[in-house]
């Protein structure tokens, strides 16, 4: 496609040999039992990036197993805070000493930029340096207003064996948003992560045995959602299952779960909107649109993959997104000037094509884009930045998470109209405004529907602001202290003190 940027070059070289992932389990590295293992070749250079065991019913066993001992004979769960938060520092201070090789990996498996990767998984070390001092402040509440004679005090307490199941899009960054909060809470972990991208997680455990994890205390399996993750989403030594995914799986696992009433905390899909007024700094939101869009392909739950613009300024403002859209650079994810990679997979690239050539055949116009993106070197597992309006509320492309580059467009007159749209979804999990009058935006922030609202920005994120989703985007919340007390039970010790309690038996 003409006139859009697309980079070609390369400069950082593809390792000379696949990695090698394996199960790392009770604190050793080890094979399938029968040896089998997955191939992961490249989105984008087609090469074989790595070779990963791929685990069976025995090795989860083996390290559902391994994680409930570690537990329950308390080498973690009864050391101090203190003691914990200094592993999960060193935790930190290695994952940074070793992010160049961890983003080679991430980029060659997931096809995202370079860029981006190093971000992600240097930039993960902060969640890890912030959920250690989590670890130390960890406290419940005391009531000494019971009366003289009594005292009740309420524990937070490890809530036991914790599954981690993760998806692909950010394998390193949504790992990191929750094994080392599980990990200070005092928790023990089975982690499997998704099988198209198992060896960031894999390269972790080296780091976890570096800085002093003790063994069984984090158990990593590689494989499917069948049978590894079901078996991590139903097991009766499992405590809690902490999954992030497909808003399908994770309907499914909640189903799964609920034989034995284990905990479930999910972080599922999106169809997040952005919601543009007339007096709003146009030209930054514009290129908060573009970034949100365009953002890991598009592969992203908080993709804000639906604008609702104000009907005056429609017009002009789509046409500025476009003219943005052909300067972000498309290309080689092995070059640190791309902005925006490969599809993940082929079938995965159909799908949003799909929803594209049906909302054409519905009638939207399609502004920009709209096909498969060709780069010379990398081949055509790519997809065009593309702008589709002219669509009306009902239509896939509108209701469902396409999770591509692909931006629809709404547009309303009043507030009232935009809000509804804007909660018009299935979905919850994030919105944003743009206005310069601060009480259209409380107005529009305290009647969106969804975990998080962002406020002219977007994506911006930190450790210490709790993130997750309402309505199909999930339950329970991530980060911050909300997402530690996930991983958390209460406990409540009611004591007398002093005078005995009054006899209950009358004795005559
Ligand atoms: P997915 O649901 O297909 O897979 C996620 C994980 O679940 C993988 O590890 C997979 O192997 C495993 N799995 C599959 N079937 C399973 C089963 N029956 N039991 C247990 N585990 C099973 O999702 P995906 O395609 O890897 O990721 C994309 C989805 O993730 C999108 O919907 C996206 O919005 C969502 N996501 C959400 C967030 C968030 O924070 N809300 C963040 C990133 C991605």
């Amino acid at each position: 496609m003409k006139d859009l940027n697309i980079i070609t070059e390369q400069t950082v070289a593809v390792p000379d040999a696949p990695y090698q992932a394996r199960h790392y389990i009770d604190g050793v590295f080890q094979d399938n039992e029968d040896g089998r293992v997955s191939d992961r070749i490249s989105p984008s250079h087609g090469v074989l990036v790595s070779q990963a065991a791929l685990g069976g019913e025995a090795e989860t066993a083996k390290a559902i197993a391994a994680a409930r001992t570690a537990f329950d004979d308390g080498r973690w769960s009864r050391l101090s805070g203190k003691e914990r938060a200094a592993v999960l520092t060193k935790v930190a201070d290695l994952i940074e000493a070793n992010e160049e090789r961890l983003a080679v990996l991430e980029t060659l498996e997931s096809g995202k930029p370079i860029s981006q990767s190093r971000g992600e998984c240097g930039g993960a070390a902060d969640l890890w340096r912030y959920a250690a001092s989590l670890a130390r402040s960890s406290h419940g509440q005391s009531h000494n207003a019971l009366g003289d004679d009594m005292l009740g005090v309420v524990l937070k307490e490890p809530i036991g064996v914790v599954s981690i199941i993760t998806p692909w899009n950010f394998p390193f960054w949504i790992l990191s948003q929750k094994l080392p909060f599980a990990l200070a809470a005092g928790c023990t972990c089975v982690v499997k992560p998704s099988e198209m991208t198992p060896s960031t997680t894999a390269m972790l455990g080296d780091l976890l045995t570096e800085a002093g994890v003790p063994a069984g205390v984090c158990n990593i399996v590689l494989g499917y959602g069948t049978p590894v993750g079901s078996m991590m989403s139903t097991h009766e030594d499992v405590d809690m299952v902490s999954f992030t995914g497909s808003t399908a799986v994770g309907k499914h696992i909640t189903a799964a779960a609920g034989n034995t009433l284990k905990k479930v905390a999910l972080e599922l899909g999106g169809k997040n909107p952005q919601v543009i007024f007339p007096d709003a700094d146009l030209e930054s939101a514009a290129d908060a649109v573009t970034f949100g869009v365009y953002f890991n392909v598009g592969q992203c739950c908080n993709s804000s993959s639906r604008i609702i613009v104000h009907e005056d300024i429609a017009d002009d403002f789509v046409a500025r997104v476009v003219e943005l859209s052909r300067h972000v650079a498309f290309g080689n994810p092995l070059n640190p000037d791309t902005q925006v990679g490969a599809i993940v997979t082929q079938d995965h690239q159909a799908k949003i094509d799909g929803y594209v050539q049906a909302a054409k055949a519905e009638g939207a116009e399609v502004c920009l884009g709209g096909g498969v993106l060709n780069v010379d070197g990398v081949g055509a597992q790519f997809y065009q930045p593309t702008v589709i309006r002219g669509v009306t509320a009902d239509m896939a492309i509108v209701r469902e998470e396409v999770f591509g580059p692909v931006l629809v467009v709404q547009t309303f007159s009043t507030i009232e109209e935009a809000i509804a749209l804007a909660n018009d979804s299935d979905y919850g999990l994030s919105a944003g405004v743009w206005s310069d009058n601060i009480h259209t935006c409380l107005a529009f922030s305290r009647r969106a529907q969804a975990g998080t609202i962002w406020t002219n920005t977007w994506m911006d994120g930190f450790p210490e602001v709790t993130f997750g989703g309402v309505k199909q985007s999930g339950q329970g919340r991530e980060i911050g202290q909300y997402g530690f007390d996930e991983f958390l039970e209460v406990k409540s010790l009611v004591m007398r003190v002093g005078a005995s309690r009054a006899p209950w038996v009358k004795v005559p």
